[in-house]
Protein backbone atom coordinates (compact mmCIF):
# COMPACT_ATOMS: atom_id res chain seq x y z
CA UNK A 1 0.00 0.00 0.00
CA UNK A 2 2.84 2.37 1.04
CA UNK A 3 5.00 1.55 -2.23
CA UNK A 4 5.76 3.81 -4.69
CA UNK A 5 4.54 2.89 -7.76
CA UNK A 6 4.92 5.79 -10.15
CA UNK A 7 2.17 8.05 -11.30
CA UNK A 8 -1.15 6.47 -12.73
CA UNK A 9 -1.48 6.92 -16.53
CA UNK A 10 -3.95 7.41 -18.52
CA UNK A 11 -4.86 7.99 -22.26
CA UNK A 12 -6.83 10.64 -23.69
CA UNK A 13 -8.89 9.52 -26.04
CA UNK A 14 -8.76 13.39 -27.82
CA UNK A 15 -6.78 14.00 -30.08
CA UNK A 16 -6.00 17.35 -31.04
CA UNK A 17 -6.36 18.41 -35.20
CA UNK A 18 -3.26 17.16 -36.87
CA UNK A 19 -2.42 20.79 -38.41
CA UNK A 20 0.28 22.26 -40.86
CA UNK A 21 3.04 25.07 -40.30
CA UNK A 22 1.83 28.09 -42.07
CA UNK A 23 4.99 28.95 -43.01
CA UNK A 24 6.77 25.64 -44.49
CA UNK A 25 3.69 22.99 -44.54
CA UNK A 26 5.42 20.34 -42.85
CA UNK A 27 3.25 19.21 -39.72
CA UNK A 28 3.34 20.22 -36.52
CA UNK A 29 3.90 18.61 -33.48
CA UNK A 30 0.29 18.07 -31.99
CA UNK A 31 -0.87 19.72 -29.05
CA UNK A 32 -2.21 23.37 -28.38
CA UNK A 33 -1.19 26.26 -27.48
CA UNK A 34 2.46 27.58 -28.51
CA UNK A 35 4.09 25.09 -30.67
CA UNK A 36 7.42 25.35 -31.97
CA UNK A 37 8.06 23.95 -35.62
CA UNK A 38 10.34 20.99 -35.59
CA UNK A 39 11.12 21.48 -39.41
CA UNK A 40 11.54 25.47 -39.69
CA UNK A 41 11.44 26.78 -35.84
CA UNK A 42 8.83 29.19 -36.24
CA UNK A 43 6.53 29.29 -33.24
CA UNK A 44 3.00 28.83 -33.84
CA UNK A 45 -0.13 29.51 -31.91
CA UNK A 46 -2.68 26.67 -32.59
CA UNK A 47 -6.02 26.68 -30.82
CA UNK A 48 -9.19 24.61 -31.54
CA UNK A 49 -11.97 25.49 -29.25
CA UNK A 50 -13.65 22.19 -29.96
CA UNK A 51 -10.50 20.10 -28.43
CA UNK A 52 -10.57 22.48 -25.35
CA UNK A 53 -14.22 21.87 -24.62
CA UNK A 54 -13.55 17.44 -25.47
CA UNK A 55 -10.80 17.77 -23.12
CA UNK A 56 -12.42 19.64 -20.34
CA UNK A 57 -15.62 17.41 -20.61
CA UNK A 58 -13.65 14.01 -21.08
CA UNK A 59 -15.00 11.15 -19.08
CA UNK A 60 -11.96 8.78 -17.91
CA UNK A 61 -12.22 5.94 -15.41
CA UNK A 62 -9.64 6.21 -12.46
CA UNK A 63 -7.02 3.09 -13.17
CA UNK A 64 -7.02 2.66 -9.28
CA UNK A 65 -10.79 2.83 -8.06
CA UNK A 66 -12.28 2.79 -11.58
CA UNK A 67 -14.79 6.01 -10.78
CA UNK A 68 -15.45 7.88 -13.67
CA UNK A 69 -13.59 11.16 -13.64
CA UNK A 70 -14.44 14.19 -15.87
CA UNK A 71 -11.23 15.69 -16.49
CA UNK A 72 -11.74 19.37 -15.83
CA UNK A 73 -9.25 20.53 -17.75
CA UNK A 74 -8.25 21.81 -20.99
CA UNK A 75 -4.45 20.54 -21.30
CA UNK A 76 -2.89 17.51 -22.52
CA UNK A 77 -0.52 16.22 -21.07
CA UNK A 78 -1.90 16.81 -17.40
CA UNK A 79 -2.35 15.55 -13.90
CA UNK A 80 -5.40 15.49 -12.05
CA UNK A 81 -6.57 14.21 -8.34
CA UNK A 82 -9.01 11.58 -8.20
CA UNK A 83 -11.95 12.50 -6.49
CA UNK A 84 -12.79 9.35 -4.67
CA UNK A 85 -9.08 7.31 -3.80
CA UNK A 86 -7.04 10.62 -3.85
CA UNK A 87 -4.53 9.05 -6.42
CA UNK A 88 -2.64 11.36 -9.03
CA UNK A 89 -3.67 10.69 -12.45
CA UNK A 90 -1.69 11.54 -15.60
CA UNK A 91 -3.72 11.90 -18.40
CA UNK A 92 -1.40 11.65 -21.52
CA UNK A 93 -2.02 12.56 -25.14
CA UNK A 94 -3.62 10.40 -27.15
CA UNK A 95 -1.52 8.90 -29.57
CA UNK A 96 -2.46 9.90 -33.11
CA UNK A 97 -1.93 7.20 -35.67
CA UNK A 98 -2.57 7.80 -39.27
CA UNK A 99 -3.26 4.69 -42.02
CA UNK A 100 -1.62 4.59 -45.54
CA UNK A 101 -1.26 2.53 -48.12
CA UNK A 102 2.34 0.42 -48.85
CA UNK A 103 3.27 2.05 -52.37
CA UNK A 104 4.03 -1.66 -53.44
CA UNK A 105 1.62 -3.97 -51.89
CA UNK A 106 -0.89 -1.74 -50.64
CA UNK A 107 -0.75 -3.21 -47.29
CA UNK A 108 -2.63 -0.66 -45.06
CA UNK A 109 -0.06 0.67 -42.61
CA UNK A 110 -0.93 2.57 -39.24
CA UNK A 111 2.08 4.56 -37.85
CA UNK A 112 2.20 7.58 -35.72
CA UNK A 113 2.60 10.73 -37.34
CA UNK A 114 5.92 12.68 -37.40
CA UNK A 115 7.02 15.61 -38.51
CA UNK A 116 9.34 16.14 -40.96
CA UNK A 117 10.20 12.70 -43.56
CA UNK A 118 11.93 8.98 -42.56
CA UNK A 119 12.24 5.92 -44.35
CA UNK A 120 9.42 2.85 -43.81
CA UNK A 121 9.63 -1.05 -44.62
CA UNK A 122 6.46 -2.52 -44.87
CA UNK A 123 5.87 -5.42 -42.72
CA UNK A 124 4.27 -7.60 -45.92
CA UNK A 125 6.55 -7.34 -48.68
CA UNK A 126 9.79 -5.76 -47.22
CA UNK A 127 8.88 -2.71 -49.28
CA UNK A 128 10.94 0.71 -48.37
CA UNK A 129 9.42 3.84 -49.14
CA UNK A 130 9.46 7.85 -47.84
CA UNK A 131 6.94 9.80 -45.92
CA UNK A 132 6.77 13.16 -45.16
CA UNK A 133 4.44 14.49 -42.96
ZN1 LIG B 1 7.46 25.20 -40.15
ZN1 LIG C 1 -9.55 6.69 -7.89
ZN1 LIG D 1 4.14 -3.67 -49.00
Amino acid sequence: MGSDEGPLQVESSVAPPVLNCPHCDGMLPLGLGEIDCALCGSKVRVDHAATRRQWREEKLACPSCSKVLIAGVEERPVRIRCSSCDNEINITAKAVKVELACPACERRLRIRPRPGSRELTCPACEEEFRVTF
